[in-house]
């Protein structure tokens, strides 16, 4: 099915505003949106419109009751200014599982794809040209209905929003095990991208901030023994020439999409790589042998974050320095590489923005 998207564009774009070398992050949006409503069973009045502030009823049910997901993903421009998306449709069935899982009805792929693709497609000129700069896209989807009362809810709005960042993380990051509180356990919502997951972290994450560490080492919801994820992004280790990430079947742990690419990635890049259980003792044990060679977070944000210091009860464990983070650096370059059009791409990951669909 081909959706027809009615679009109206601002009269008065603000691009001109914008410093592209220094972009705060996460408070700059682009000229649009996309909107689509949820009635009667079905996606009605895909649009792209002026970003602007919108309202609703007090009584939506997504204020009060936790029906609320989102993505996160990111748009890229070659050297020869050509916009590109990296994995789209992989976003968008991720966007359908966590829908599936808080009872939400699913966004048809075309209806998600069609939107994003003239979005970005508009706000091009918003992609920040340099390299490890991006566009960043976020896909989301509320619960709308009109009413205070627990039930699943019968209306809801799918937007795209979009917003140039620069660089993150550039330095490394430090963790904290964390021992008292948890991300999620098994039969919950760990592996969709709910909202509530992120409000549920805050108050531990900002505990482990006034310690003085970047951010949460999330540890399973029952033993506290093996070693889930972090903040937004999945968690790698180099131990003992073997790159180790926790495995994901048991659904506590966000299936990222980073995480899948670097898991593709390192076997060609000859690299041995293992998905399993990890248990904290088990990284303990390598950091006391000096086996523990590299650890490194995965996520569209930070494409690559490396790590620097894990905190784990009384110990605090640092990590080699930066000349030995030899596997996150390259798949990181690899990455950003795909993304800036210079490494050709041969599993069909980089999309080019279907530029013909702009007009409207
Ligand atoms: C989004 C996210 C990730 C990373 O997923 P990507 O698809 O690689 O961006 C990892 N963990 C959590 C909890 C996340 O929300």
């Amino acid at each position: 099915m081909k959706y027809t998207i009615k679009v109206t564009r601002t009269t008065k774009s603000r691009i001109s505003d914008v410093d592209f070398d220094n972009i705060p992050f996460g408070r700059l949006f682009s000229d649009h949106m996309f909107i689509a409503e949820y009635i009667n069973g079905e996606w009605v009045n895909p649009r792209i419109e002026p970003f602007a502030p919108f309202s609703i009823n007090p009584a939506s049910m997504g204020l009060h009751y936790g029906q609320n997901i989102f993505e996160g993903m990111k748009a890229s421009v070659t050297q020869d200014g050509d916009p590109l998306l990296f994995r789209p449709e992989m976003h968008a069935r991720r966007f359908n599982r966590s829908a599936a899982r808080m009872c939400m009805p699913a966004v048809p792929e075309e209806l998600f794809l069609e939107g994003l693709h003239q979005l970005v497609g508009m706000d091009k000129n918003w992609i920040p040209p340099r390299e490890g700069s991006a566009l960043y896209i976020r896909p989301f989807m509320f619960a709308n209905d009109e009413f205070i009362g627990v039930k699943t809810a019968q209306v809801y709005k799918f937007m795209i929003i979009t917003g140039p960042v620069g660089p993150y993380y550039a330095r490394p990051v430090s963790l904290l095990a964390e021992s008292q509180y948890i991300r999620a356990a098994r039969g919950g919502v760990g592996e969709a991208k709910a909202a509530g997951n992120y409000g549920a972290a805050m108050l531990p994450s900002k505990n482990a901030q006034d310690k003085g560490y970047d951010q949460i080492l999330w540890l399973d919801g029952r033993d506290f023994k093996f070693v889930q994820e972090v903040g937004t992004m999945n968690i790698f280790f180099v131990i003992d020439g073997v790159v180790v990430t926790p495995s994901t079947e048991d659904g506590t742990i966000l299936r990222g999409i980073t995480r899948d690419s670097i898991l593709q990635l390192l076997p060609e890049m000859g690299y041995k790589v293992q998905e399993r259980p990890l248990s904290i003792d088990e990284i303990v044990n390598a950091y006391h042998k000096g086996t523990l060679q590299e650890c490194f977070g995965a996520g569209t944000a930070a494409v690559v974050a490396h790590v620097d210091k894990i905190a784990y009860k009384d110990l605090v464990m640092e990590l080699p320095k930066m000349e030995d983070r030899k596997v996150g650096e390259a798949v990181k370059n690899y990455i950003n590489g795909l993304r800036a059009g210079k490494i050709e791409d041969t599993k069909g990951w980089i999309v080019p923005v279907k530029m013909e669909a702009t007009v409207g």
